[in-house]
C-alpha cells in the first residue's frame, strides 16, 4: 500500500512569524496515521526554525530548490549538503517556476535528484506539460522525456523512495484543476514509464502527486484515483485549516 503525502508548497510566501505560527498551529493537530504524511516546502530562511518546530512531530521540512553541488563558489546558493544539517528531510526539484525563471533543465534535475541521494534528502520532482504541448496532444511524450531524463542514472532503490509531483502547468495558481481523470491518467502514464525503466514492483511503491490547484474542495475526488498518491499544494496550503482539512483527507 503506497503513502498519501501531502506537500504544501509555500513558494516564495509568508514572513518568519507566520511561517512559525503555521508550523505550531499544525504539528500538534496531524492525524496519527501512518498511510498519510505532511510535508511543508518553505522558503530557506524559515527552514531551521520550521525543523526545530516540526522535530518530534509528524510534519516533514522541505526546502523548494537547492544547488547540485556540495560547496564552493556558488553565491547565493544552497547546498544538498546544508539542507541535510538542518535537519530538512526532503526538497523541491525542477518546479516548473524553477524551469521557466531560473534556468532549470531536465540536466539540472537530473544532477539534483542525484545529489539530494548523495544526502539523504528524498527529491519530490515535479514534470508537467504546457497548455500548447496538451492541446497538441503532446503531453504524454513531453511527460515521459522529462521523467526519464530526472531519473537517468538512479538505483531501483533510489526511484522507489523518490516522489513524482504531476504538475500540468497550465493548472497552477489558475483555478484550473485538471479534472481528476486527465490528472490520473498522466499520472499513470508516470507509473508505467517508471515501470518500463524499472520494473513492477519498483513502480507499484512510487508515490505520485498531482499539483495544480487543489484545494480542500477538490482534494477527496482526487486522491480517490487509483494513481493519484498525494498532493503538492501552492495557494490552498499557505492557511494551516486548509493545509490540515488536505492532510485529513489523505487518510
Ligand atoms: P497552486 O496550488 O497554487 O495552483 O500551485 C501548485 C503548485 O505549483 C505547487 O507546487
Amino acid at each position: 500500500m503506497r503513502k498519501t503525502i501531502i506537500a504544501g508548497n509555500w513558494k516564495m510566501n509568508k514572513l518568519a512569524a507566520d511561517a512559525d505560527q503555521f508550523a505550531e498551529d499544525v504539528v500538534g493537530k496531524l492525524p496519527n496515521d501512518d498511510s498519510v504524511e505532511a510535508i511543508v516546502c518553505a522558503p530557506f530562511p524559515f527552514l531551521s526554525s520550521l525543523v526545530k518546530t516540526a522535530d518530534n512531530s509528524k510534519l516533514h521540512i522541505s526546502a523548494q530548490t537547492m544547488h547540485f553541488e556540495e560547496n564552493g563558489a556558488f553565491t547565493g546558493e544552497v547546498s544538498p549538503a546544508m539542507l541535510a544539517d538542518l535537519g530538512v528531510t526532503h526538497v523541491v526539484i525542477g518546479h516548473s517556476e524553477r524551469r521557466e525563471h531560473f534556468g532549470e533543465t531536465d540536466e539540472t534535475v537530473n544532477k539534483k535528484v542525484h545529489a539530494a541521494f548523495a544526502h539523504n534528502l528524498t527529491p519530490i520532482i515535479c514534470v508537467g506539460e504546457t497548455l500548447e504541448q496538451r492541446e497538441s496532444n503532446e503531453t504524454n511524450a513531453h511527460i515521459d522525456a522529462q521523467v526519464r531524463k530526472a531519473l537517468d542514472g538512479l538505483q531501483k532503490d533510489q526511484i522507489e523512495t523518490a516522489i513524482i509531483a504531476y504538475e500540468p502547468i497550465w493548472a497552477i495558481g489558475t483555478g484550473k484543476t485538471a479534472s481528476s481523470d486527465e490528472a490520473n491518467d498522466v499520472c499513470a502514464h508516470i507509473r508505467h514509464v517508471v515501470e518500463n525503466m524499472t520494473d513492477e514492483t519498483v513502480a507499484s511503491q512510487m508515490v505520485i502527486q498531482y499539483g495544480g490547484s487543489v484545494k480542500p474542495a477538490n482534494i477527496d475526488d482526487l486522491l480517490g484515483q487509483s494513481d493519484i498518491d498525494g498532493a503538492l499544494v501552492g495557494g490552498a496550503s499557505l492557511d494551516p485549516d486548509s493545509f490540515l482539512q488536505m492532510v485529513e483527507a489523505g487518510t
